[in-house]
C-alpha cells in the first residue's frame, strides 16, 4: 500500500521528528511505500494569495475559490500544489502528524490544506442543486483512502476529557477530522493522540512506540469513526440538517457521528 505522511513540525530532533522516523521505518519494514510531505523542510509556502496560480490576469479582483477552480481545470496551478495532488492520488493512506498548537493544526499545515484542496479537486466536486449538494462527506476525490491524525499535546489527557477544560479531544480534532478529512471523502480512523509530551522520557518514548507501531500495523483494518454520509439519507437536503428521527435530541458534533 501507498501511505503519505504529511508532517509538519519545524526541529527534526524533536518528539515529532522521532515519531517520524520510526513511523516511515515501520510502514516501510511491512512492506509498503512511503513518501513523507515535511512541510519545514520543504519550506513550503504557507498562504493561499494570488501567486498560487501560473496564467492570473494582471489587475484582476482576486477571488480565491473561482481562481482556484479556473486553475485547477486550466492545468495553470502553481507546481508545489500540483505535487502535493498526485501524491494524495497515489496514496492509499494519508496521516498527518503535528503537534497540537493553539487547539488546531500548525499554520504551515493549515495553509498545505488550503492550498492543495482546490476547488474542483477537494471541494465543489459532484453535482450542486437542490437535490444534490455536491459530493463530499463520505464522497469525493478522496473516496476509498483512509487518513489518520497522529498528535501531540502539551496538556494531559484529562485536561482533554470528556469534563477537561480543554474540551473533549474528539471535539477540538472535530474541525479537522470531519471538515478536512472526512469532507473530501477519506474514511477518517481514530486519531493517535500523545499527551503530556514534556513528561516523554526513553521509557515512555519506547511505550509511545509500541502503541504508534501498533495503529500502524492496524491501519488497514482499524474501523474508521463512523462519520455520517451526506447523501445517504440521514441528512434533509438542501437544508443539510439531520432528519428528526436521527439521533434525536442530540446535538452538535457528536450527532454527525453514527
Ligand atoms: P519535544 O518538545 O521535541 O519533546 C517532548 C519530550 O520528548 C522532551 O522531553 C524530549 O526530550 C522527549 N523526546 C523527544 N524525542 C525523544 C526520543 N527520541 N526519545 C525519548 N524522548 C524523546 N499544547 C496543548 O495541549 N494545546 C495547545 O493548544 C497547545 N498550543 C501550543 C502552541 C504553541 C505555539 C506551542 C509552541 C506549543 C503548544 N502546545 C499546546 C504544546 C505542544 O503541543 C507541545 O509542545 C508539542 O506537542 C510537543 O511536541 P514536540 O515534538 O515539539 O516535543
Amino acid at each position: 500500500m501507498n501511505v503519505l505522511l504529511v508532517y509538519a513540525h519545524p526541529e527534526p530532533k524533536s518528539l515529532n521528528g522521532s515519531l517520524k522516523e520510526f513511523a516511515v521505518k515501520r510502514l516501510e519494514e511491512a512492506g509498503h511505500s512511503v513518501q513523507v510531505s515535511d512541510l519545514y523542510a520543504m519550506h513550503w509556502k504557507a498562504v493561499l494569495d494570488a501567486h498560487d496560480s501560473l496564467d492570473r490576469p494582471a489587475g484582476e479582483r482576486f477571488d480565491p475559490s473561482a481562481e482556484s477552480r479556473r486553475a485547477f481545470a486550466s492545468g495553470q496551478q502553481s507546481s508545489d500544489i500540483v505535487l502535493e495532488q498526485d501524491k494524495l492520488r497515489w496514496a492509499d493512506a494519508v496521516i498527518l502528524q503535528f503537534p497540537l498548537w493553539w487547539f488546531s493544526l500548525p499554520a504551515i499545515l493549515k495553509g498545505w490544506v488550503e492550498r492543495v484542496y482546490a476547488y474542483g479537486f477537494a471541494y465543489g466536486v459532484g453535482e450542486h442543486s437542490d437535490a444534490h449538494w455536491g459530493d463530499r462527506y463520505g464522497e469525493g476525490t478522496l473516496a476509498g483512502k483512509r487518513a489518520m491524525l497522529v498528535v501531540t499535546t502539551g496538556g494531559w489527557e484529562s485536561h482533554y476529557s470528556l469534563r477537561g477544560i480543554n474540551g473533549p479531544m474528539d471535539d477540538v480534532l472535530f474541525p479537522i477530522q470531519h471538515g478536512i478529512l472526512y469532507y473530501p471523502g477519506f474514511d477518517v480512523l481514530p486519531p493517535f493522540v500523545i499527551h503530556r509530551t514534556d513528561r516523554v522520557d526513553d521509557a515512555r518514548f519506547s511505550t509511545i512506540c509500541d502503541a504508534f507501531g501498533q495503529r500502524l500495523d492496524d491501519l488497514w483494518k482499524t474501523p474508521p469513526i463512523p462519520f455520517r454520509p451526506q447523501n445517504a439519507g440521514a441528512y434533509i437536503i438542501p437544508q443539510l440538517t439531520l432528519r428528526p428521527d436521527i439521533a434525536p435530541g442530540q446535538v452538535g458534533f457528536a450527532a454527525h457521528i453514527a
